[in-house]
């Protein structure tokens, strides 16, 4: 018997699982969005922010989820985010009018990241929640506001102790200044709390930085401030992957094929992120997030269940709650986990001069892979012709021309190989896979977005920006 190819099984929702077993439903859908497409389930969105919500609320008695909009434009999340009644954190001016058109309040809108001169002389007359990240943000904010307008802001903190440092935020060390600015402008300004948000996905860091925030809190308070929101921002993760073991089997290969044992797995001289040397491959890869299988529930749970040592070892919820201080989070990928396909046409296959088969798509690499990460999914083959029989290894190429620009650096055992129309589904690219780094490099428009739905037991699509979730929209397609 021989041993199955290298293979990285996706995890897929069942509702997308359904979608792309009825062929007749994909090959609509891919008629009336044409190809390359990025296809968004908002019905997905709203489970994800449900599951959240089951651990939130029986732990913590007052919580807001912000859906942290830059994880992706689509305008069909937003709408799903505001029928689900969470709030919206944005990042940009763009972000923040989309979340205004989808009838957000402001009350329900928080804008992080840096600012600049222009937005903070927005932010200040619409009555969001500036999350500030630096104290001339906040001392521009006081300077801007009126007497009375009495702005809200958060102060986003970083640089805690053993955590790398960040380039966003104000130094927990510097934290006192900001407080005492605050007091000051009492009237011009509301400080509502303390932020942050952490790149890892360890929960250790996290307690770390919530314990860190807690004393702020009382150093609010000494400085005569009501601070009533800790933050704790986005960084719960998803799960990628169906099958674990397959994963770490395909991991031991692609590093063994590094060393130059068994077949080659990786184009061109890419390591991705090992360090190689003559014995051992080491370090850890860019990929490393697609071996994780805690889902983002979880990993909620086990943070607001974490106790805390400064606090006779009581649960970080519950101490929140102690200090009367509203949970708030800015899930981005959590919410977005499994609610996008992107789906393309393969253009054709070519053999290069040492043998390696190339499978070219209508499709760019920055249309789905996170900047200079590599995509540890394997993509679905939907064939259309007969198959030439037996599985095949490829590389996957497409648009942009750069020698680099494979979508794939790493070799794909595909069931077969695919001819001149197969479609091609990447899956789970709905969290900054699809628009993180997306570019136009040669003019190629951008992949078009359409929102899939499920409802009466039929599949429906609609561009994007259409998907409304009440109702069927006259634009949508009864598939
Ligand atoms: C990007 C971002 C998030 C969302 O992060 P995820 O890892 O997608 O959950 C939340 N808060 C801030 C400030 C961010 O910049």
């Amino acid at each position: 018997m021989t041993a199955p190819h290298p293979a990285l099984p996706a995890k897929i929702h069942p509702l997308v699982r359904a979608f792309l077993d009825s062929r007749d439903d994909v090959d609509r859908a891919v008629r009336r969005a044409g190809t390359p497409t990025h296809l968004v389930f908002p019905q997905v969105f709203a489970e994800n922010v449900a599951r959240l919500r089951d651990v939130l609320t029986p732990r913590s008695p007052r919580y807001r989820i912000c859906y942290a909009h830059k994880v992706n434009r689509s305008r069909a999340f937003v709408a799903a985010a505001h029928a689900a009644g969470i709030g919206i954190d944005v990042a940009s001016p763009w972000e923040l009018h989309g979340a205004l058109a989808a009838g957000f309040a402001p009350s329900r809108i928080e804008v992080t990241g840096p600012k600049g001169e222009a937005f903070l002389r927005e932010l200040v007359r619409c009555g969001v929640t500036v999350n500030v990240d630096n104290m001339w943000e906040l001392t521009r904010l006081t300077e801007l506001a009126e007497d009375g307008a009495q702005v809200p802001v958060l102060l986003r903190i970083s640089g805690f102790a053993s955590t790398p440092v960040s380039r966003f935020g104000i130094p927990v060390d510097h934290a006192a200044d900001a407080l005492n600015l605050a007091a000051t402008h009492r009237g011009r300004i509301t400080f509502r709390g303390f932020a942050f948000h952490l790149d890892s996905g360890e929960i250790a860091e996290r307690v770390r930085a919530i314990d860190a925030c807690l004393t702020l809190v009382e150093s609010a308070y000494a400085a005569g401030l009501s601070p009533t929101v800790l933050n704790i921002g986005g960084g719960l993760r998803q799960v990628f992957t169906a099958d674990a073991d397959r994963f770490d089997a395909y991991v031991h290969a692609l590093r063994d094929s590094l060393l130059g044992r068994g077949e080659r797995m990786s184009w061109a001289d890419n390591t991705f992120g090992y360090h190689v040397d003559d014995a051992a491959v080491h370090g850890t890869p860019v990929f490393h997030k697609y071996a994780n299988t805690v889902p983002a529930d979880r990993m909620l749970a086990d943070l607001l269940d974490a106790p805390l040592d400064r606090h006779a070892g009581r649960p970080v919820a519950a101490v929140a709650a102690d200090n009367l201080l509203d949970l708030w989070l800015e899930p981005g990928k959590a919410l977005v986990d499994h609610a996008g396909i992107t789906v393309a046409r393969v253009e054709f296959t070519k053999e290069l001069a040492d043998g390696t088969v190339l499978v070219h798509v209508d499709l760019s690499r920055d249309a789905v892979t996170p900047a200079d990460q590599e995509v540890m999914v394997d993509p679905l083959l939907l064939a259309t012709a007969p198959a030439d029989p037996g599985p095949v290894g490829v590389f996957l190429a497409g648009r942009l021309c750069l020698e680099r620009d494979l979508i794939t650096q790493r070799k794909v055992w595909l069931p077969h190989r695919p001819g001149p129309g197969d479609l091609l589904v990447f899956p789970n690219t709905a969290a900054y896979h699809s628009d993180l780094s997306a570019a136009s490099a040669s003019r190629w428009p951008a992949a078009a977005k359409f929102a899939v739905v499920h409802r009466g037991g039929e599949f429906e699509i609609c561009p994007d920006d259409e998907y409304s979730p009440v109702a069927a929209r006259n634009g949508a397609e009864v598939m």
